[in-house]
């Protein structure tokens, strides 16, 4: 082994850089939350080469004086631990290791002027050696200046990907930071062309927010999430979570953030998991954006250099809180089903490129579609269900209530007009025509139903009069059996019969008649998928969704004026009703107005 020997400043920093600057993003998230520190209200930054050959980041912020410049620059130099107290840290920023790490890597200049200050100053580092500062003309506020990030670390560089990548990640981290920061002023460009220009948004509050969240997400996301607002024992969680209809294929569009600061966390996923499952299918992920603001010391930031993750002092409460924030929200968003189905719909039926331009060419229309739902399990019911579909049944007209009833007194899901292919049903409400799928309404309907069963105490079942006998493999037989104790608390008694069947002796009451060979196994293949040591209770959602899959109306059957009335009132009184477990729509509204666009009408 050498001699053992103290690393030299430029080496420590640039060992440091390697876990504070990764790319040229966290390099430009350092600056701007040093901007936002500085207490900016306008930041602008511009990047060339997706940051590798230029960053620069300029606010209106408090600004330096030529001391605090030359300060700033050396490691551990930090204005904002005043008392050395780490325990309540109220900045971003708080080890003072920014500056000189990316000093350490590339070549910087920092322009600072204070408001008192008649004139700024000037000083430039070239990897890690500073030189004196010289006065400039800057105003009031910062300007920082990073070329040729990473060429003292070549290694790094290598890691580097294609401009247009790093770019997308410079971007994600404006808009992330943006998104807490909602009275700031931010603007990116690439020195050419404006990539995104968030206007500061007058008036703070909720509505500030948001504002700046439509900005950011897109008017898609303002109009299809339930605002969250929950607090407890001194931990406020507020925001917008997406309805179960607005899912996406990642959890890439989930955002915490903790005291204002955005943190990547597991936990955050895990809650709105568990939130969600009963409305949405298991590889399908909502949307969300949230805010925790807990007492400084509940919370712990110094974990991380890039200070991205946190630690809870009480990781239990902050997860109970997140899960029933939000199944508070979902559950009084009641029926509402996200504006993104009516929109897709009217996407397709449009005649360019849509359904009616796709006649020769089927599913032209769907391919547009921007959301797509996992499509309903094929069950063995599906060859009955199609037998059904085939007699031809035609749906009596309802009187015609709703034309004469004044608009204002329609119920929001309207009066049921027609069934149309024994599988919709077509209602008129106030200002627009709402299409409902019948099996999935009905499915939801029966879930809630059941859920409410189990909480008050258990499922009321019915004998069968004549046993069924469902034959299966040998082990879904056994795993059936074994857990027989646990289905009869779920209304359903079944037996081992041989070695390779089960009996069905009662079934729970509110699924009335229904094909008990496709339930059996389906609940089989669930119990499979359950896994040992899990016990029903915990996995009972999708216990329940089998079952209230099976139990509910199916597409072909023909429904009576009064039982589609019922069906829409029921809709209306039951919570979640938006979308049937797998988080696919249970109806689609359209307004009268988009009608008529589709029509040119307007
Ligand atoms: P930290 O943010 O952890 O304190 P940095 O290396 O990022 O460490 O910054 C060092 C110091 O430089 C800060 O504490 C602050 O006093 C000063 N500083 C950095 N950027 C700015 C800015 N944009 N405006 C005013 N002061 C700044
Ligand atoms: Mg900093």
């Amino acid at each position: 082994m050498a001699a053992l020997r103290r690393l030299s400043e430029a080496v420590v920093n640039r060992i440091a850089a390697g876990e504070v600057v990764e790319r040229p993003a966290s390099a430009v998230k350092e600056l701007v939350e040093n901007s936002l520190d500085a207490g900016a209200s306008r930041i602008e930054v511009t990047v060339r080469d997706g940051g590798q050959s230029l960053i620069t980041v300029t606010d209106d912020g408090c600004g330096m004086t030529a001391d605090d410049l030359t300060l700033a620059v050396e490691r551990h130099a930090t204005s904002k631990l005043a008392d050395d107290d780490l325990s309540r840290i109220l900045t971003f920023g708080f080890r003072g290791e920014a500056l000189p790490s990316i000093a350490a890597v590339a070549r910087l200049t920092i322009a600072s002027c204070t408001r008192a200050a008649d004139h700024g100053w000037s000083l430039s580092l070239e990897a890690g050696v500073a030189g004196p500062p010289t006065p400039a003309a800057i105003p009031p506020g910062t300007r920082v200046e990073v070329r040729d990030l990473f060429f003292a670390t070549p290694a790094r560089l290598k890691f580097l990907k294609s401009p247009p990548t790093e770019l997308g990640h410079v971007r994600a981290v404006v808009e992330r930071l943006a998104m807490a920061q909602p009275a700031v002023g931010f603007s990116l460009s690439d020195g050419k062309r404006s990539l995104l220009a968030l206007p500061a948004e007058a008036g703070g509050g909720e509505a500030a927010r948001l504002a700046r969240l439509a900005r950011v997400l897109g008017d898609e996301f303002a109009a299809n999430t339930i605002a969250i607002a929950a607090e407890r024992e001194g931990c406020r969680l507020s925001g917008h979570a997406g309805l179960p209809t607005l899912n996406r294929r990642t959890a890439a569009e989930q955002y915490l953030f903790v005291n204002g600061r955005p943190v990547r966390d597991r936990l955050l996923q895990g809650a709105l998991r568990a939130a969600y499952q009963d409305v949405l299918a298991a590889d399908r992920h909502p949307v969300a954006v949230l805010f925790l603001d807990l007492p400084a010391d509940a919370v712990d930031v110094n974990v991380h250099p890039m200070k991205t993750e946190v630690r809870f002092r009480d990781a239990a409460l902050v997860r109970g809180l997140l899960v029933s924030a939000l199944r508070h929200g979902l559950a009084a968003a009641g029926h509402r089903a996200s504006t993104t189905v009516a929109a897709a719909a009217l996407a397709a039926a449009r005649p360019e490129g849509g359904a009616l331009a796709a006649a020769g060419g089927a599913g032209a229309g769907a391919a547009r579609l921007p959301l797509s739902w996992p499509r309903p399990a094929t069950s063995g019911a599906s060859f009955r269900q199609l037998a059904d579909a085939a007699v031809a049944y035609q749906a009596p007209l309802a009187p015609d209530a709703a034309t004469a009833a004044p608009a204002a007194d329609l119920p929001p899901l309207g009066l049921a007009r027609a069934q149309l292919h024994g599988t919709f049903i077509l209602s008129q409400t106030a200002d627009g025509i709402v299409i409902v799928d019948q099996h999935a309404a009905h499915e939801r309907l029966m879930h809630e139903r059941f859920k409410a069963q189990i909480e008050g105490g258990g499922v009321a079942s019915q004998a069968l009069l004549i046993p069924e006998i469902v034959g299966l493999s040998e082990a879904a037989a056994a795993l059936m059996a074994s857990r027989a104790a646990e289905l009869r608390g779920l209304g359903l008694v079944i037996e081992r019969f041989g070695a390779d069947a089960v009996v069905v002796r009662e079934v729970p009451a509110i699924l009335g008649e229904t094909d008990l060979q496709g339930l059996i196994r389906d609940l089989a293949e669930d119990l499979a998928a359950l896994g040992e040591g899990v016990s029903l209770r915990e996995r009972l959602s999708a216990v329940c969704a089998t079952m209230a899959c099976h139990g509910s109306v199916r597409a072909g059957r023909a429904l009576s004026v009064e039982e589609m009335n019922a069906l829409l009132r029921q809709m209306e009184a039951t919570p979640l009703s938006g979308q049937c477990s797998h988080g696919r729509p249970t109806y689609v509204e359209l307004k009268r107005a988009d009608i008529e666009r589709l029509f040119g009408r307007r």
